[in-house]
């Protein structure tokens, strides 16, 4: 392909951005369409691959018995949450209150990516192994940094489209020599642990045309791998596969909502399920609840648990018109580990109306409740209260929230069913309702003290102003589009309504937490200034380590709350920290560089503080930190945001008003409300495009292995102008600001109070 001369000008200034391609950068938004070539093409992924690597090696020898043993070798972090209860509790007590502040840098590495970062790493026997963005492996030197091997299944750029939250990938598992993990695009590997050789690869998306994919971890035990699917927001159905460690065959696959009734149920539970769906289609939509973070086992109960996600749409109104609680979507489901048979479950938000997933990490414990010991799973989900239920049956102990909770008042103990407040009904009138779609709690990891019971929690206050969306409540009618997110509440009109409203704005806030499950009370609670903040670490050394927005990597007095010392390394971070030691030395490492599903991180307003990502670049890299460690940290690279003067003529105010429904429909998600990023994803109003350029990009996706993908399939040439002219204008109004020609705060942000 030739590209003009203007437009290898403009590539040249991107790059000069440091926009960075491939990935490295350079990305967008939603989803095309992967062409699928033929039905071979179909029928190949369905097909098992394995290469004649053998699994035989001396290193990355997890099995069973030593994660159920992981107390007895404190240096290790041998499954995702350490151990098989995934309390992300450290017992190493080398670095402690007395000497934190002699913590400092070992060595890092360069991820070689600007994308966000959320990998917990498995490090056994002095190997560590964890994934990057674009669901790259690597097996790294755990005491020198030096890289081991590693491996990338080459995902194509397109796929960025099909994920609602950048191109993340959380981790590996280990066992029995191999190293597990899930790629973007929805396959399943097992690599060789000690040459990062492929045995064995596998597609888990069953139906091609939907967008599923995978963000999630891998978990391990009793010969079999665990994964689940992202793709709720796009409207697939829902499913947890078990493969043969060792050969890759499917062993049983678990529905987590059902699907046509016509077609027969794949087993008794989904019948019992469909029962509680209402309507005359709901199945078309594909019903969501995707289990794309937390799977944990259970080792006492023989049970796996299974944290299901939210609804497809996100409004129950149009999901399941008529009402119905809509199992499993919200819920916690515990399933036999051997068959994947249902055994209990445990639905925190039913009739989910507010992309409440149950996702969150779920951690077992041993908790003596009203004078009853009792086996205990704990889970802080996204809508507000913190679950302490009976493992055997799945009994509701405890539910206390944890952050502010406007769309329930409580949860009824003797029910189990949240009692939801009726002035939050936004059916008819739009609403701003606490926790909003990022949650209470996201994914971002909390770490269990079970000795003492208290949880360290990454909370936030962050809202969101939720309506129906128009057209349904016109009509009475919501079209599914295959090629965007289905919500039943539109972006476009929800940012307009966010804007129009943003005087009751309750203002995002974030929090660090010492939380009491069984009494709700919080020991301490800190405010961070940004909301969008990193997982923690807490260790029998007194300390709770977390990385937030700001770019501080923070050690916390566990006792207090009291800060105790401070890393900056100027960038946002989301992912978890992580402590091991070897030979007698003990570590501390965390990834920075943030993204994620913080859709309104682009600061619709002046923020309060700036995330780091605001002001410089988004490095990915891999710290680790040690007592009186000698390496220096490298001078952080500034960001450079002016905005360049841009062409903008005769646009009538209609199509400005046009252009920022459909910008905030298809772009906004990675690219930023009001065409402000946040940092991770190219800001649009810092490269002055022609129009050629910009419909080479949007429509014949000249862009696409780096992520920005072709939208052809969903918005048409003239729509496409009318977005360029409506991020030229938001450009133009930023820029008079910088120059101090209009004040800020008197830009214009949204264009639909204007007549022509
Ligand atoms: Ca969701």
């Amino acid at each position: 392909m030739l590209y003009s001369k203007s437009l290898k000008k403009e590539l040249e200034l991107i790059k000069k951005l440091g926009l960075q391609m491939k990935n490295k950068i350079f990305y967008f938004g939603l989803i095309s369409i992967l062409t699928v070539v033929g039905c071979s093409e179909s029928e190949k992924d369905q097909a098992l691959e394995k290469t004649a690597a053998s699994g035989s090696t001396t290193i990355g020898q997890i099995n069973d018995q030593r994660i159920l043993a992981a107390e007895s070798e404190p240096g290790n972090w041998l499954s995702h949450g350490r151990t098989y209860e995934e309390n992300r509790f450290s017992p190493l007590t080398q670095i402690n209150k007395e000497n934190v502040s002699q913590l400092s840098l070992a060595w890092y590495k360069d991820m070689g990516t600007n994308r966000a970062q959320e990998s917990t790493p498995i490090v056994v026997d002095g190997i560590m192994f964890l994934t990057s963005s674009w669901s790259k492996v690597f097996a790294i030197d755990a005491v020198s940094g030096e890289t081991v091997w590693s491996f990338d299944p080459e995902v194509p750029g397109e796929v960025a489209r099909k994920s609602c939250c950048d191109v993340v990938n959380r981790g590996v598992a280990v066992y029995d020599g191999k190293v597990y993990f899930g790629s973007l695009d929805g396959r399943l590997f097992a690599l060789n642990a000690e040459n990062g050789e492929k045995v064995w690869e596998v597609n888990t998306i069953e139906d091609s045309d939907r967008f599923y994919t995978i963000t999630g971890a891998p978990r391990v035990a009793k010969g079999k791998v665990f994964i689940g699917n992202g793709g709720a927001e796009f409207g697939v159905r829902g499913y947890v596969t078990a493969y043969d460690t060792e050969t890759g065959e499917q062993v049983w696959r678990f529905y987590t909502v059902p699907g046509d009734p016509s077609l027969g149920f794949e087993d008794p539970i989904m019948e019992v399920a469909a029962g509680t769906w209402k309507g005359s289609n709901w199945w078309e939509f594909g019903g969501g609840g995707t289990v794309w973070n937390s799977i944990v086992y259970d080792a006492d109960f023989n049970n796996l648990y299974l944290g299901v996600g939210n609804g497809s749409p996100w409004t129950r109104e149009i999901r399941s018109p008529g009402g119905g609680d809509n199992l499993f979507l919200s819920s916690i489901v515990a399933v036999d580990v051997d068959t994947g048979v249902y055994k209990w479950h445990y639905q925190t938000t039913p009739g989910d109306n507010w992309d409440f997933t149950a996702v969150q990490d779920m951690a077992l414990a041993d908790m003596n409740i009203d004078g009853v010991d009792r086996k205990v799973l704990l889970q802080a989900p996204k809508n507000g209260f913190f679950y302490v239920i009976d493992r055997q049956d799945g009994k509701l102990l405890r539910a206390n929230p944890f952050a502010t909770v406007t769309w329930a008042s409580h949860v009824d103990l003797e029910t189990g069913r949240p009692v939801e407040n009726p002035d939050m009904d936004y059916s008819e009138e739009a609403k701003w309702v606490l926790p909003g779609p990022l949650g209470a709690h996201n994914w971002q990891a909390m770490s269990v003290d079970a000795k003492s019971g208290m949880v360290y929690l990454p909370a936030q206050d962050n809202p969101l102003i939720y309506s129906l969306a128009d057209e349904y409540k016109k009509t009475g009618i919501y079209k599914r589009n295959p090629g965007r997110a289905n919500l039943g509440l539109e972006f476009g009109r929800i940012t307009q309504l966010f804007l129009d409203n943003i005087d009751d704005w309750p203002t995002p806030k974030g929090y660090l937490k010492a939380f009491n499950p069984l009494t709700g009370e919080e020991s301490w609670s800190i405010e961070i200034p940004h909301y969008w903040n990193g997982g923690v670490v807490a260790t029998e050394g007194g300390l709770v380590f977390q990385g937030d927005a700001l770019g501080m990597f923070t050690a916390y007095d566990k006792d207090s709350g009291e800060q105790l010392w401070q890393f900056n390394t100027y960038t946002s971070m989301l992912a978890p920290p992580i402590t091991y030691m070897i030979d007698g030395i003990q570590y501390v490492s965390i990834l920075t560089g943030t993204g994620g599903g913080d859709l309104f991180s682009g600061e619709p307003l002046d923020p309060v503080q700036k995330p780091a990502s605001l002001n410089y670049n988004n490095s990915g890299r891999l710290l680790v930190f040690k007592l009186n460690g000698t390496e220096e940290y490298p001078q952080p690279n500034l960001r450079i945001r002016d905005i360049p003067e841009q062409l903008l003529t005769n646009v009538s105010n209609s199509d400005m008003k046009k252009g920022e429904i459909l910008y905030h429909d298809f772009c906004a998600g990675c690219h930023g409300l009001v065409a402000r990023s946040g940092g991770v994803i190219p800001d649009l109003r810092l490269v002055a495009h022609t129009d050629d350029t910009f419909e080479l990009i949007v429509l014949d996706g000249i862009l696409s292995s780096n992520g920005m993908s072709s939208f052809s399939d969903v918005v048409t040439k003239e729509e496409t102008k009318l977005i360029h002219n409506y991020v030229r204008g938001r450009a133009e109004q930023d820029r008079l600001v910088a120059l101090g020609e209009i004040a800020s705060g008197e830009e214009r942000l949204t264009w639909q109070d204007l007549d022509d």
